[in-house]
């Protein structure tokens, strides 16, 4: 099988941008479109015509450079049929349980609703990816803004099926204060101080933390760790249920200031 390129790179302040390519068809994606002068700057580099977008959910700073991109390419629009009215351009509305072909792939459409209510990831099982955009960050999870905590407690957990080599794209470089974050709640896990100073170490040479893969996330990310005995003991909650101890981690973290 060819191979698909995929390179990230950062766009406005703090979104990741992504692009996939395959070279003997030349199909060529955008995971979400933040900013269309960073995309269309990344693909020129390379002398690569856009082909598809893939669009997780509505918010601007994943939809603003849609109609600028497809004036420009031409490119198809494929994102969530729960929010087709709130997102510009979009041609093919998909999904949850529904797979398509790209480039010779299987991309399944996952719903995960709760930081938006339509938001969707999408997942190329053979090429051991996922991109969860504002749903699954390493070693954090995304803002619950229009959903329920029960529905991004759903959205995350299911991740959790995924093998341990798979690569997660996501939305954000929130990774350095979401490390901090975690560490207040589970100070003693090995695997995420390690992370922790790798991230800084990164971010001190200007690098990028993701992908990460889902192995590191099973092992360092709290929302994917609910059952952790020492995470429950700090908490106080060893005998509350999974939605419980996810919703105190995912409130605690909405009021969390770094220092
Ligand atoms: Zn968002
Ligand atoms: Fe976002």
């Amino acid at each position: 099988m060819s191979h698909i390129d995929m390179r990230p790179f950062m766009c406005r302040s703090d979104n990741y941008g992504l692009i996939l390519h395959e070279s003997k068809s030349g199909s060529t994606a955008a995971i979400d479109a933040p900013d269309a002068d960073a995309i269309e700057k990344e693909l020129r580099k390379f002398g690569r015509q856009l082909t598809h977008i893939f669009v997780t959910h509505h918010h601007a700073d994943h939809t603003d450079g849609i109609l600028q991109l497809k004036e420009l390419f031409g490119c198809k629009v494929i994102g969530p049929a729960a929010e087709a009215d709130k997102i510009p351009g979009l041609d093919i509305a998909v999904r949850g349980g529904e797979s398509f072909q790209w480039a010779g792939r299987k991309v399944d459409v996952i719903d995960c609703p709760g930081h938006t209510k339509g938001h969707i990831a999408f997942h190329m099982p053979e090429e051991f990816s996922l991109f969860a955009a504002d749903t699954l960050f390493s070693v954090g999870c995304g803002r619950v803004i229009e959903g329920t905590m029960e529905q991004m407690y759903h959205s995350v957990t299911q991740f959790k099926s995924l093998p341990p080599l798979t690569y997660l794209y996501c939305g954000h470089e929130y990774t350095l204060a979401n490390c901090t974050f975690a560490l207040t709640i589970d100070p003693d896990n090995r695997h995420l101080q390690a992370r922790r100073n790798e991230v800084e170490a990164l971010i001190k040479q200007g690098k990028m933390t993701c992908p990460s893969s889902m192995g590191d996330e099973f092992k360092t990310n709290p929302y994917l760790r609910l059952n952790d005995p020492a995470i429950r003991r700090n908490l106080g909650m060893e005998s509350a249920t999974d939605l419980e101890v996810f919703t105190t981690i995912r409130r605690a973290k909405d009021v969390f200031k770094s220092a």
